[in-house]
């Protein structure tokens, strides 16, 4: 099933708002141009066929152009100025201001943007009303409404106009709720709740986002070694607590444009770009050194882990699978040293094995590149 999100959903609601109105409304309008025609009411006639037609092709115009937000508003105008040239003419008899109810209807639900923009063009519409009931205009310029009518239409009118508003502002209310937990959701679907980095999915989509020159890139699977006597002998709770310890101290270690994940339990996945095997390794291991030394808030005394990795070169986001293996098969080749080491994949191996001498250290406190962008990581 695709998931649509609140805003697919929002646009498919004014597409059927609009594609409803237009065609129910330019047949209806087109019939009463029609009658008004035969009845002898040529300027009413004109004026409601041309609004049909207008209707017909604001709805066209959107289907082509896929601009649904514009021919909605567009659409508001039309039922704006319909309305209020009803209620001027006055259709047949007088008939023609009670047909601007739906019209006013119609407006402020194709028009809702903000409430007080919709308000704004509520009250210049009921403005534009009452100058025209009651305001100084000549004679034979609008129609011979009673004066009970004339308060009937106009109270009518605003009540429904306000009425409408308040039905749109409840529904942008849900709508906004909606949309901030979709946001929420799709936040807590890509990180990781215990250390609030990347989780796997969000690792996945990450890199299935890196444009293709970023590639080649390598990729550092990273194991706590031991880790399940840290549950053993401290406790479950202490060793989320070491998990999140290790999460904070990969953070500064990542620089942007790299992504960093917790792969599952105590497995980290850290893909680190524009550097070749040599640069990786290096970075990798100063961070192996940093938190080897690092003292941990776990128990009374803290405590000191390690943690082994295992690299492998990634050409492309498709071949991930393929350096997966690779670099778990490095990872046991580290783990079956004693741990605290790391391995590079036997296929990028050229450059002989790292070890804490041979090796350039590079800050582990201090992000490789202080100017670029912070990586994808939710705030601790
Ligand atoms: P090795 O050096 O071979 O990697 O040994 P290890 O003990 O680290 O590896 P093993 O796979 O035997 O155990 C991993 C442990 O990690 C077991 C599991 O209980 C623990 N673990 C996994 N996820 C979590 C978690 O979210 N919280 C805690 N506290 N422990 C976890
Ligand atoms: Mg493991
Ligand atoms: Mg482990």
């Amino acid at each position: 099933m695709t998931v649509r999100t609140p805003e697919e959903i929002e646009n498919e609601r004014r597409t059927v708002l609009v594609n409803i109105f237009a065609t129910s409304g330019s047949l209806i309008l087109f019939i009463f141009g029609i009658l008004s025609m035969s009845a002898g009411f040529v300027v009413l006639g004109s004026v409601v066929l041309g609004a049909s037609v207008l209707s017909l092709g604001l709805m066209v115009y959107g289907r082509l152009s896929g601009r649904i937000r514009t021919v909605s508003y567009l659409f508001s105008a039309l039922a704006f100025m319909l309305a209020i040239f009803l209620v001027v003419h006055g259709g047949v008899k007088g008939a023609g201001a009670y047909f601007s109810f739906p019209l006013a209807i119609i407006m402020v639900m194709t028009g809702f943007t903000s409430v007080r923009f919709t308000l704004t063009i509520c009250s210049l519409f009921l403005s534009v009303v009452a100058l025209a009931l009651f305001g100084p205009v000549d004679e034979g310029l609008v129609y011979p409404y009673g004066a009970d009518e004339k308060m009937h239409i106009m109270l009518g009118l605003a009540v429904l106009v306000l009425l409408a508003v308040f039905s749109e502002w409840i529904r942008l209310r849900s709508y906004s709720a909606t949309l901030n937990t979709h946001e929420q959701l799709r936040t807590d679907a890509r990180y990781d709740a215990l250390t609030k980095l990347l989780n796997r999915r969000g690792f996945e989509e990450a890199m299935a986002g890196l444009p293709p020159e970023r590639f080649p890139v390598v990729l550092a699977i990273l194991d706590l070694d031991h880790f399940k006597s840290v549950n053993d002998e401290h406790g479950h709770e202490a060793g989320d607590h070491a998990l999140r310890a290790f999460a904070r101290h990969l953070r500064p270690c990542v620089r942007g444009g790299d992504l960093l994940c917790r792969w599952g339990g105590e497995e980290f996945l850290l893909l680190i770009t524009e550097a070749g095997p040599d640069e990786a390794l290096a970075v990798v291991d100063d961070i192996r050194i940093g938190f080897a030394r690092t003292v941990l808030p776990v128990g009374e005394n803290g405590l000191k882990l390690t943690f082994s990795a295992g690299l492998s070169c990634l050409q492309n986001a498709g071949g991930f699978e393929q350096a997966l293996v690779e670099a778990d098969e490095s990872l046991y080749r580290a783990k079956d040293r004693g741990r605290n080491h790391l391995e590079l994949s036997e296929a990028e191996n050229t450059a002989g094995e790292p070890d804490d001498a041979g090796l350039q250290p590079v800050s582990a406190a201090v992000p490789r590149n202080k100017d670029q962008e912070p990586p994808d990581i939710l705030p601790a």
